[in-house]
């Protein structure tokens, strides 16, 4: 047989898996490996949903997406954020931000560009710049500042390769936020350097001690920036593949181009619930954030008082305390924690070398199950003899 892919040959699969596997063998897990909220979707979407199969509405869409849909998007970034964009060219609707993702790298993106990317981050971002011929560039970023990107980190890995830098906060696996000014020196170096941006704003309604910046509405950023965001997490509803860019037309227009060829159109009912979450779920949404909030607040401080050093994130739905005084690697401790205590969480090198010594583990799970966990947690610290430190 002739030889497959060398590009996807060569790129691992993602870390996470192996524990996923693992997890099937065992009972009574309490999961915080996941990061979906265990929330459903608020009853209002899913209705809506329903209410567009009765009426018969199965068909294909325009490729960009309803315009209904797409008007509602740029309807809440200008109340929320004050960016519009004109919603027949500069917005497409896709099947969640991980088609967004993959679209953007292979619109933007020759054999050999360079794309910089502040890590610890999500899991897809350099596979979907490998898969689109670019290569990844990772750029540090540290707890002991709160895992913020340093704009001098940034400009000293720039090359005449570089084309973009990827930007996402509030940050999956840190749950970090950055400052207006932080993320507007970014911005500037991008501007200097005639680099695009990706911002992968995903997690934007789930900021809770301050306001998200949306990096389109700094200045000098428009432009050149591709907005992802989605549904999947502000409205639980992962499952329905969801999401959305919005971006000047011409690379809009790419983006489509590719859309069309592999996905054609998102699905018509999952834009029209998408609609309705737009137009209608936003108590849905307050209600759940509140909620985020209460477990992150119980769940990082039950962290620390069990030695697990950890600063209180201030966006997504994440901590990612440092394991690294029980002296176990981030694999040792998720594989043991999961097999000795049955508490999933993920080693935090699989999103990067800056995750090494942490890991991640997500709060959107019930009060009960995180208090049950955080009680493991302490057992299995009391073996190691690291309880407390
Ligand atoms: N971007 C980030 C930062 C994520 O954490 C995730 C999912 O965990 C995604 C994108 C994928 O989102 P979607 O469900 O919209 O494809």
């Amino acid at each position: 047989m002739k030889s497959l892919s060398q590009i996807v040959q060569n790129t691992p699969a993602s870390g996470i898996r192996r524990f996923f596997d693992l997890v099937a063998e065992l009972d009574d897990v309490i999961s915080l490996g996941v990061g979906e909220p265990d929330y459903v979707t608020p009853w209002r979407i899913r209705e809506a949903a329903i209410y567009s199969l009765e009426k018969g509405r199965t068909t294909y869409t325009s490729n960009y997406g309803l315009l209904e849909l797409r008007e509602a998007i740029v309807a809440k970034h200008i109340e929320r954020y004050g960016t519009g964009w004109n919603p027949r060219t500069e917005v497409l609707v896709t099947v969640g931000v991980s088609e967004a993702l993959d679209t953007a790298f292979r619109a933007i993106l020759n054999p050999g560009d360079e794309v910089l990317i502040p890590e610890p981050c999500y899991v897809s971002y350099a596979p979907c710049v490998l898969f689109a011929g670019g290569v990844p560039v990772p750029v540090p970023t540290r707890a002991s500042d709160g895992f913020v990107t340093h704009p001098e980190a940034i400009a000293e890995r720039i090359t005449e390769k570089t084309k973009a830098i990827l930007l996402s906060y509030p940050t999956n696996p840190t749950g970090a936020v950055m400052s207006r000014e932080g993320l507007q020196r970014v911005v500037d170096i991008a501007v200097a350097n005639d680099l695009y941006i990706l911002s992968d704003e995903i997690y934007d309604r789930l900021c809770y001690d301050s306001e998200h910046v949306s990096v389109p509405a700094l200045q000098g950023a428009k432009e050149r920036t591709i907005l992802l965001n989605g549904f999947s997490k502000a409205y639980a509803m992962t499952g329905w593949r969801i999401g959305y860019a919005c971006a000047p037309a011409p690379i809009i227009e790419m983006m489509m181009k590719i859309h069309q060829y592999t996905m054609l159109c998102a699905p018509i009912t999952a834009q029209i619930a998408a609609i309705e979450a737009l137009k209608n779920a936003e108590q849905d949404t307050a209600e759940m954030v509140a909620d985020y909030d209460r477990r992150r607040r119980l769940f990082v401080k039950g962290l620390n008082d069990l030695g697990l050093e950890c600063r209180l994130p201030g966006g997504a739905f994440y901590a990612f305390p440092s394991i690294e005084k029980t002296g176990l690697t981030s694999e040792e401790f998720a594989e043991r924690l999961l097999r000795e205590e049955r508490v999933l969480v993920v080693p935090g090198d699989v999103f990067g070398d800056g995750g090494i010594g942490h890991v991640r583990c997500c709060y959107a799970t019930a009060t009960s199950k995180l208090t049950e966990a955080l009680e493991r947690m302490g057992r299995f610290l009391e073996r190691l003899g690291t309880m407390g430190e």
